[in-house]
C-alpha cells in the first residue's frame, strides 16, 4: 500500500529541487532521488588548485522568478544566496574586428546600439518594444502556467497586441532581419536562439522574447559561482523537510496493477519506494524513450507522438586555468564566427563538430576575485555542439582546435598560459545526466508547434508529473524553476490525469 502523502522526485536538477521545495511547503513528504553524488544536474561545478569553474549555466536571467520561488515557500532568497547584476551583460567580438558591450536596461542598450551602429538605435527600440509585447503575453500564458485551455480564461483585451506579436509569421531571424540592417546586430540577436538549443533560421519569431528578457531585466550571477544556486535550493529544500538522497539511480516508475496510477519507483538495486505521486525531473524525453517509463501503454503513445522530435543542440565545454589575467575580457564574452549559416548547418544537418564555432568565454573572476587564485583567471569556454548518438572519438583533440581559435582570435590566448584544462563533450551530458541524445534542452524549438509539443507537466498517468528543461515551459534556469513550481502546484491541487 502506498504512503498517500509521499512524493518522489526523480533527479536533483534545479527543476526537481524547485518542485521539492513547493511540495514540502504544501505539506507533502518529499524524497529527492539523485543518481549522481551531488545535486544540481547540469548546474555543476569543478575546482582545481583554487580555481572554481561552473560547468553549466553562467548567466542568470529573470531573477524575480527565483525570488518568487523562495517567497512562495515562506523563505527569503537573501538568506540562502547572494546574486548580483553583471555589467556589461555581454561583450561581443565580431569577425571584422569591432566589439560591442551590451548594457542592461532597454534605454541604455538602445543608446549603445546607436553609438555602435549609427541609425540602428531606433530599430533596437522598435525591436525591444515588440519583445516587451511578446513578454507580456508569454509570461502569463505560456511560462508561469501549464499549457492548457484554462489559459484562455486569463485573456484580457490588453493582451491583444501581444497575441498579434506572438503570431507574427516567420523565424526569429526573419523578424530580426526585418528590423536591422547591420549584419553584426543581426548576428547578435540571432544568437539568442541558442539559449534553448535551436537555430534562428527555423525557430518561430515568438522566441524573440529571449533577448528582450535578458536586456530588460539584466544579466545576473550568483556569488560563489552559479553552483551556489544548486546549493541554496538544496539547503532550502532540506530546511523545508525534503529528504535528498544521492547516488540513488531510479530504474523505473512503478504503476498500480491496473496501470491507472503511479505507486512508486524501483531503484537500481531492485528496492522499491512507494509514493502517491512521482515528479520526473530526469530528462523527460529520456524517460519516455528509455527504461524509466518503459512498458506503460500510455507512455508508449506519448513516445510515438514525439518520435519525430529533433533534439536541441548540445555543447562542448572546455575549462582553462590560466596563469595570468586577460584585460580585454568582460565577465561574459562572445567571439562570433564568420559564417553563422555554416555553424547551424553543421550543428543541425551535418551533425559534426563545428569547424569554426562561435566561442563563448565566461571569466567569473572578473566579478568575484575569489573564483581564481590571485593574478590568475579561469575561463569557462562553451561552443555549440551537435546532439545525437555520434561517435565519441570525434571530440578527440577538439580542445586543441578551440585553443587555436582563442589564440588566433581577439582574446589572444597564449597556450603557454594554460596551467590545466578540463572538457565535457555531448556524450558526457548523455552519460552523466541521462540527457536525451546529449541535448541540453530536450527537443529543439526549430518548428512552429515547438512550444505546444513539449512534454506537459501533468503526465500521461495519474500521479505522474514532469519538471525540467525538456518539459513545459522549457530549458534555462528560470524556466526549469517555473516547471518545478507548475508540476508541484498540479500535485497540490490534485490536478492531472484522473
Ligand atoms: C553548458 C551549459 C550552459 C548553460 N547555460 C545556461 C545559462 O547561462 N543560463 C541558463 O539559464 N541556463 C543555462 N543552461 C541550461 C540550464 O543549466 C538547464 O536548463 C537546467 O539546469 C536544467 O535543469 P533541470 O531541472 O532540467 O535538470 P537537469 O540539470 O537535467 O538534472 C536532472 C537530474 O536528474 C538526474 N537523473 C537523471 N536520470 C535519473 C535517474 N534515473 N535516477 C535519478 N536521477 C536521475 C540527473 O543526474 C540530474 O542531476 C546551460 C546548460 C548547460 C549544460
Amino acid at each position: 500500500m502506498s504512503n498517500k502523502r509521499t512524493v518522489i522526485v526523480i533527479g536533483g536538477g534545479l527543476g526537481g529541487l524547485a518542485a521539492s521545495m513547493r511540495l514540502a511547503h504544501g505539506g507533502r513528504e518529499v524524497v529527492v532521488l539523485e543518481k549522481n553524488s551531488r545535486v544540481g544536474g547540469k548546474c555543476d561545478q569543478v575546482s582545481w588548485e583554487g580555481f572554481r569553474f561552473d560547468l553549466g549555466p553562467s548567466v542568470l536571467t529573470l531573477p524575480m522568478v527565483l525570488d518568487r520561488l523562495f517567497a512562495d515557500v515562506g523563505l527569503r532568497r537573501e538568506d540562502y544566496l547572494d546574486i548580483e547584476r553583471v555589467e556589461p551583460g555581454c561583450r561581443y567580438f565580431f569577425p571584422e574586428g569591432s566589439r560591442f558591450d551590451s548594457p542592461g536596461g532597454v534605454e541604455a542598450f538602445c543608446e549603445a546600439v546607436e553609438n555602435f551602429a549609427p541609425g540602428e538605435g531606433k530599430a533596437a527600440e522598435r525591436f525591444l518594444a515588440y519583445g516587451r509585447r511578446l513578454w507580456e503575453v508569454s509570461e502569463p500564458f505560456f511560462l508561469s502556467n501549464p499549457l492548457d485551455w484554462q489559459a484562455l480564461r486569463r485573456f484580457r483585451p490588453r493582451h491583444v497586441s501581444g497575441m498579434l506579436a506572438l503570431m507574427r509569421p516567420g523565424s526569429m531571424h526573419r523578424v530580426v532581419r526585418a528590423h536591422f540592417r547591420d549584419p553584426r546586430l543581426i548576428q547578435l540577436f540571432d544568437r539568442f536562439a541558442t539559449y534553448n538549443g535551436s537555430e534562428p533560421y527555423r525557430t518561430p519569431s515568438a522566441f524573440n522574447v529571449i533577448p528582450y528578457v535578458e536586456i530588460a531585466f539584466g544579466s545576473w550571477r550568483c556569488r560563489g559561482g552559479m553552483y551556489a544556486l544548486a546549493e541554496a535550493l538544496s539547503r532550502a529544500a532540506r530546511d523545508l523537510g525534503v529528504r535528498i538522497e544521492t547516488e540513488i539511480p531510479v530504474r523505473r516508475v512503478r504503476f498500480s496493477s491496473n496501470e491507472d496510477r503511479v505507486d512508486g519507483v524501483e531503484v537500481e538495486d531492485g528496492s522499491v519506494r512507494e509514493a502517491e505521486s512521482v515528479v520526473v525531473n530526469a530528462d523527460a524525453m529520456s524517460a519516455l524513450t528509455g527504461e524509466l517509463l518503459a512498458g506503460h501503454p500510455r507512455a508508449q503513445a506519448w513516445r510515438t507522438a514525439r518520435q519525430t522530435e529533433e533534439p536541441s543542440s548540445s555543447g562542448y565545454v572546455l575549462c582553462l586555468a590560466l596563469n595570468r589575467r586577460y584585460s580585454e575580457l568582460a565577465p561574459h564574452n562572445i567571439v562570433f564566427c564568420r559564417d553563422y549559416r555554416r555553424e547551424f548547418d553543421e550543428l543541425f544537418r551535418r551533425k559534426k563538430p563545428l569547424t569554426e564555432p562561435t566561442v563563448y568565454v565566461s571569466a567569473p573572476a572578473k566579478c568575484e576575485a575569489a573564483m581564481a587564485p590571485a593574478g590568475k583567471e579561469g575561463w569557462f569556454v562553451l561552443v555549440n555542439a551537435p546532439s545525437g548518438g555520434g561517435a565519441e572519438n570525434v571530440w578527440n583533440g577538439y580542445d586543441e582546435q578551440i585553443i587555436g581559435l582563442l589564440r588566433d582570435g581577439p582574446l589572444r590566448l597564449e597556450p603557454s598560459n594554460v596551467l590545466w584544462r578540463w572538457t565535457r563533450a555531448p556524450h558526457d551530458f548523455r552519460q552523466t545526466f541521462n540527457a536525451w541524445k546529449g541535448a541540453l534542452y530536450g527537443a529543439s524549438s526549430n518548428r512552429l508547434s515547438a512550444a505546444f509539443r513539449r512534454v506537459p507537466n501533468a503526465g500521461c498517468v495519474r500521479g505522474l508529473h514532469f519538471a525540467g528543461g525538456s518539459a513545459h515551459p522549457g530549458g534555462g534556469i528560470p524556466l526549469v524553476l517555473l516547471s518545478g513550481t507548475i508540476a508541484a502546484n498540479q500535485i497540490l491541487a490534485g490536478c492531472g490525469i484522473k
